[in-house]
């Protein structure tokens, strides 16, 4: 299981492949991309190994400079192409990737179920997408705060949207989350080798901690009240 992001003026899909790469040792069934291009979300996915995604996307790989990705170990649900992530709302419109569990997730999918919401996974993760649109009005940070203050669990998870398509953020609550400081781009990931191709000075984000990444900053909040926090560069020393 992990998750990469890209922000910056580069094609995010090789990023992002070659970042799962990367985290391969941490275990995974499945693996997947969304990017964002022309303010459409592209999203593919595939059981698997990361080969058989790469194959899918052979010749057809989007090619947006803003992207999210995952490698799915699976506790809710079977490892599948639908299971895998990103997941997204009904319209497509949200993007999400999530490492840990949501314990609460039956309670949640059933409240948005009576709302309208319509699931196509048997995953803990699809309650994410459907919440986070659920919330939005036209800020996705604030909406990704409404997201997390739902939660019971553990997450590390990051959002995109086409309603603001320079943008990404990420929020996490006991499992790992790093974002690598590059010049003009921003990478995230699970685990500091997914990024050290690219830089070597990164944020190590604590719990309750959400970060906002936008091709030219990025700022780091209080999950709870959005509160700025003055981060300390972590330097990665070793190779
Ligand atoms: N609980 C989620 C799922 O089963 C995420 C698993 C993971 O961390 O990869 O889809």
């Amino acid at each position: 299981c992990g998750i990469v992001g890209y922000i910056g003026t580069k094609k995010a899909a090789p990023i992002l492949l070659e970042g799962l790469k990367k985290l391969e040792y941490r275990g995974y069934d499945s693996a997947g991309i969304a990017v964002l291009e022309d303010e459409v979300i592209q999203v593919q996915k595939a059981v698997g190994k990361l080969t058989n995604l790469e194959n899918k996307l052979n010749g057809s790989a989007p090619c947006g400079c803003i992207g999210i990705g995952h490698t799915r170990w699976a506790t809710h649900g079977k490892p599948s192409d639908e299971n895998s992530h990103p997941h997204q709302d009904c319209a497509g419109e949200f993007a999400v990737v999530h490492n840990g569990i949501i314990e609460n997730y039956l309670a949640l999918k059933d409240r948005l179920s009576k709302s309208g919401h319509h699931f196509c996974s048997q995953t803990d993760t699809e309650v994410l997408a459907h919440l986070v649109e659920s919330y939005y009005e036209g800020d996705l940070e604030e909406a990704v705060r409404k997201v997390a203050k739902d939660l019971e669990g553990s997450f590390a998870c990051a959002f995109i949207t086409r309603k603001e398509p320079g943008k990404i953020v990420a929020v996490r609550k006991d499992s790992p989350l790093v974002v690598g400081l590059g010049e003009g781009e921003y990478f995230l990931a699970s685990d500091i080798p997914a990024i050290l191709a690219h830089t070597r000075l990164t944020y190590v984000l604590n719990d309750g901690e959400m970060v906002v990444l936008t091709k030219d900053k990025v700022t780091v909040k209080k999950a709870c009240n959005g509160e700025i926090i003055d981060k300390e560069i972590f330097e990665v020393k070793w190779d």
